[in-house]
């Protein structure tokens, strides 16, 4: 995607393969996205380091290694059709987008999808598209899915996103209060009826606003 940047090498050297992250697709993905181009301008000394970082509209990027630790949870095929919900800078979907066939990323703030929208189309990153909408309801025209990562908090996991698994598909979901204890979970669809739950570890994410979110901001 451009050249090798030591910042970005040493970033995934001591942030992703140094603290767990074994899966050589989601290392390799990580080391090709350059995260400044998705960082505010007055951020972008620090778009290495290790941290979520403020975007415009009170949210925020993810930090890298939560972004390599979704992806290596979801197990992502090259095959794979995948739908991310909560776009943001559009950093997690360009990761996402060097692992599988197809992402599809939704973002509930219009400036924020509109801004992903040109970053991804500017990088070139054909297999993505940048959706505006209320990801809590999902993407039904684009259903079923491999893998639904959503990068926002949720009161539970959404019903309408357990029904756009594909069986044998993964939702990486965070589930926990708005501002309080959230944890990450993996939900596995075994088929049609029954699905798996495990419980990833504790972590803090901006809250999922929406219909089967939380109602307010
Ligand atoms: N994946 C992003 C991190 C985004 S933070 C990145 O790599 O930069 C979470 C995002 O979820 C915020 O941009 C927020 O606006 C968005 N969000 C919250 N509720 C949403 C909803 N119901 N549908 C879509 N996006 C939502």
């Amino acid at each position: 995607m451009n050249d090798v940047n030591p910042e970005l090498e040493r970033m995934v050297a001591q942030q992703i393969a140094g603290r767990g992250i074994t899966d050589s697709r989601v290392i390799e993905a990580m080391r090709v996205v350059p995260r400044q181009r998705f960082v505010d301008q007055d951020v972008v000394e620090d778009a290495y380091s290790d941290a979520a970082l403020p975007m415009m509209q009170g949210q925020t990027i993810s930090q890298p290694y939560i972004v390599a630790q979704m992806a290596q949870a979801a197990a992502i095929q090259p095959t794979d059709r995948v739908l991310e919900i909560g776009a943001g800078s559009g950093y997690g979907a360009a990761v996402l987008g060097r692992l599988a066939a197809r992402v599809w990323t939704m973002e509930r703030v219009p400036q924020l999808a509109r801004r992903a929208g040109v970053i991804v189309a500017e990088l070139g990153l054909s297999n993505i598209t940048v959706l505006r909408g209320d990801g809590s309801l999902g993407w039904a025209p684009a259903a079923p899915f491999d893998a639904i990562i959503v990068t926002a908090a949720a009161p539970e996991a959404p019903d309408s996103l357990r029904r756009q698994l594909a069986v044998g598909g993964r939702l990486i979901i965070p589930i926990g209060l708005k501002e309080g204890p959230q944890r990450l979970v993996r939900i596995l669809r075994k088929d049609a009826m029954n699905f798996e739950q495990e419980d990833l570890g504790s972590v803090a994410f901006v809250p999922l606003i929406g219909e089967q979110g939380f109602k307010t901001a």
